[in-house]
């Protein structure tokens, strides 16, 4: 029997009166791309904080790899693998994107942080590692072409991906990406789905929440779905798509938009 990476048992997140996240369970394999879906304000994004640690539960627990990380920082965390990109990550725009993903690799290690300002041997050996890990990085990507622009010039879609290479820096176990494709056109999000592809293929598991539903069809090993802070169905896509509750979830909300 595996382990699962991660559990997410009977978590709850209540602000004031209101439960944003009401007594989740679900769990995700290693390997997987698992994507959590609901309608605006389900709890989603709630939900994320709450597993990388950025906002703490009410009640229940978030165990990964059989450990109780529950009420663990955010910083040790992420050191232990599970990485958070944010909508909009800092990216150091006058800074080339190779630049922007060594000086992440930098930040992992605070020994080498400071060596890297007093310039000791040590850090200069890293940076040649750091380098030549920041351009593997971005070409399994698709940014192998733009690594030594500027931050500033490069097209909106290229700087999504950039925080999603410098999430990449922290090796992380576990991807945690909100809304990735949000305000992509059709290729911008094709290239995107090939990149989170990728990154499953280099061993990482990857939680996802995505409104854009062919992509999240397409993409996802298995689908959690919220709706008002509450699991409402689970399952591989073909099996959320003919769900009862989650069409009645999205057709309920005359807002969003639903591309089944
Ligand atoms: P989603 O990401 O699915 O759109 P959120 O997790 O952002 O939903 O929000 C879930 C619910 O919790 C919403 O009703 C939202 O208004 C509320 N909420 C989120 N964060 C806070 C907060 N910090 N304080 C109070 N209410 C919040
Ligand atoms: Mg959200």
């Amino acid at each position: 029997m595996t382990m699962p990476l991660l559990e997410v048992r009977n978590l709850t997140k209540r602000f004031g009166g209101l439960a944003a996240v009401n007594d989740v369970s679900f769990s995700v394999e290693e390997g997987e791309i698992l994507s959590l879906i609901g309608p605006n304000g389900a709890g989603k994004s709630t939900l994320f904080k709450l597993i990388s640690s950025f906002l703490h539960a009410s009640s229940g627990k978030v165990v990964y790899r059989g450990e109780d990380i529950t009420s663990m920082s955010p910083h040790h965390v992420a050191r232990k693998g599970i990485v958070r990109t944010f909508q909009e990550t800092t990216i150091f725009r006058n800074m080339t994107a190779i630049d922007n993903v060594v000086v992440a690799h930098h930040l992992q290690s605070t020994a080498s942080l400071t060596g890297f300002f007093f310039g000791t041997p040590a850090a200069r050996r890293d940076e040649a590692r750091f380098r030549e890990s920041a351009a593997e990085i971005l070409d399994y990507l698709g940014l192998g072409d733009v690594k030594e622009m500027q931050a500033s010039t490069l097209p909106h879609g290229y700087l999504r991906a950039l925080g999603i290479a410098i999430g990449m820096a922290a090796r992380p176990k576990l991807l945690l990406l909100d809304e990735p494709f949000a305000g992509m056109n059709s290729d911008e999000t094709q290239h995107a789905m090939r990149m989170v592809r990728g990154i499953r293929g280099r061993g990482v598991t990857v939680l996802l929440v995505e409104h854009d539903m062919p992509a999240v069809m397409s993409i996802s090993d298995r689908i959690v779905v919220l709706n008002f802070g509450k699991k409402i169905a689970e399952g591989v896509p073909a099996a959320i798509q003919a769900d009862e509750a989650v069409i009645e979830a999205y057709l309920g909300r005359e807002d969003e938009e639903v591309g089944f």
